[in-house]
């Protein structure tokens, strides 16, 4: 019996969520603001984070050349919620209320994510 893959993965993160890298590295621990969510990759384009510098040749007369900073994907499970209360990345849980609405919380504080 052939079964549909799901893709039960699910990010709890969205955008112009505050999140920080998940590093060992304290001075590494960087935190940014996720820009868009890559749901199929499971992947998150965070502002500030994994810049890619490209270097762009002018294609028309009177254009400059350049370098185009942009930012790289990264991979959901390299970065944590940031809560502001706890000063500290955090897992995200999720709460259905009786009206099945989800709600996202904190789940070292319990403070609910807006
Ligand atoms: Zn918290």
């Amino acid at each position: 019996m052939k079964k549909d893959v799901i893709n039960t993965a699910k990010i709890k993160l969205r955008e112009g969520d505050t999140v920080i890298l998940n590093v060992k590295n304290k001075e590494e621990r960087k935190k940014g603001k996720v820009l868009s969510v890559l749901r199929k990759e499971n992947k998150l384009i965070v502002e500030g984070m994994n810049i890619r510098t490209r270097h762009v040749k002018p294609k028309k007369q009177g254009q400059e050349s350049g370098i185009i900073k942009s930012e790289g994907a990264i991979h959901v499970s390299k970065v944590n919620f940031y809560c502001p209360k706890c000063e500290r990345g955090v897992k995200v849980g999720i709460k259905i209320s009786d009206n099945g609405k989800k709600t996202r919380f904190c789940r070292k504080c319990k403070e609910t994510i807006k």
